[in-house]
């Protein structure tokens, strides 16, 4: 007999904006999802697609326009100040830039037991540095680095870091930000086989957020594609290599600089022309300005996104 799964995360037609001086910019826009406890999202699209500010409105780090979040059955995007202290407890983030995302006047002790300090989760600061020691060894960073600054640490250490304080509070659900792509391709694997083994070990929850599709493959249940805020493709992992459906996920797929086997031979996708602006975005889909099928209706009405086969969403005129 299957087991049920508990869908941990609801976003249920998020939406944030910003008031630009030429307008309101649609970073994210209408997005619709569920991620089921012990799963993992990615989402992918090219720098500007508004990834990183769904991971963040997500979060509440950014106030959403319109639309819920709810986590664990608690409205996110309705919490107090006092809720959100008690959520963010459960829901962490890791950054793309360990530099900066890690004050560089601190020790990394300090840096892994500030959240546990915040939260006043322990006695004394002789159990919070014995909690400091455990998350150390957890992301294998040897305890020999407690007192040393980031700045004497390479990339796949200073990361390390971080995702030891974002475990600090025990946490059931991470976003992981670009974690690896401001690392050297070495570290990359490493600090990704990390989070893999977490994921498994801790029975951790994952939004995987990066520009690369080569990254997200083989750490992703499922993905999302996601273009100038709009949605425009979900499915499991396999089936997006296998079978792309959107123009845009197969011009990304192409654009794999070391060919995937999974998607050798399949017709090659280029975009042309110019991106469309989010401000203020004309009707129609947003990317016909690019897409080597658009017609006469993609510039006039936005797609839908729908379902086109079980557990495959898409939004293009084509499947319509
Ligand atoms: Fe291309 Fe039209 Fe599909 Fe948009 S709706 S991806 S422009 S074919």
């Amino acid at each position: 007999m299957s087991e049920e799964k508990k869908v941990l995360l609801e976003v249920d037609h998020l939406k944030k904006y910003f008031d630009t001086p030429r307008g309101q910019l649609h970073a994210v826009d209408d997005v619709t999802f569920t991620i089921e406890e012990g799963k993992t999202l990615g989402v992918v699209g090219e720098s500007g697609c508004g990834k990183s500010t769904l991971g963040r409105t997500i979060l509440k780090l950014l106030p959403h326009s319109d639309g819920k979040v709810i986590f664990n059955g608690k409205e996110v995007t309705a919490a107090t100040p006092a809720e959100m202290l008690a959520l963010r407890r459960e829901m962490q983030i890791i950054f793309q830039d360990p530099f900066a995302s890690l004050d560089p006047k601190m020790t990394v002790s300090q840096i892994i037991e500030e959240p546990l300090k915040i939260h006043k989760i322990y006695k004394d600061k002789k159990e919070r540095q014995e909690r400091v020691k455990e998350l150390m060894s957890i992301v294998g960073l040897d305890e020999r680095y407690m007192m040393t600054y980031p700045h004497e640490l390479d990339g796949g250490r200073r990361q390390r870091i971080g995702i030891a304080r974002a475990l600090a509070l025990n946490p059931k659900f991470i976003i992981c930000d670009e974690p690896v792509s401001a690392l050297d391709v070495s570290i990359q694997a490493q600090v990704l086989n990390l989070l893999m083994d977490l994921k498994d070990t801790m029975g951790l929850t994952y939004i995987f957020i990066t520009h690369d599709l080569s990254v997200v493959k083989h750490i992703s249940d499922d993905i999302l594609v996601l273009y100038l805020g709009k949605m425009v493709e979900m499915t499991d992992s396999d089936t997006l290599f296998d079978e792309p459906l959107h123009p845009y996920t197969k011009a990304l797929l192409s654009a794999i600089p070391i060919p995937d086997a999974s998607y050798k031979g399949k017709e090659a996708e280029v975009m042309k022309g110019e991106v469309t602006s989010p401000i203020e975005p004309p009707p129609g889909c947003r990317f016909a300005a690019r897409c080597p099928h658009a017609s006469e209706k993609c510039f006039q009405v936005s797609p839908e996104f729908k379902e086109v086969k079980p557990g495959h969403w898409v939004a293009c005129h084509l499947f319509e």
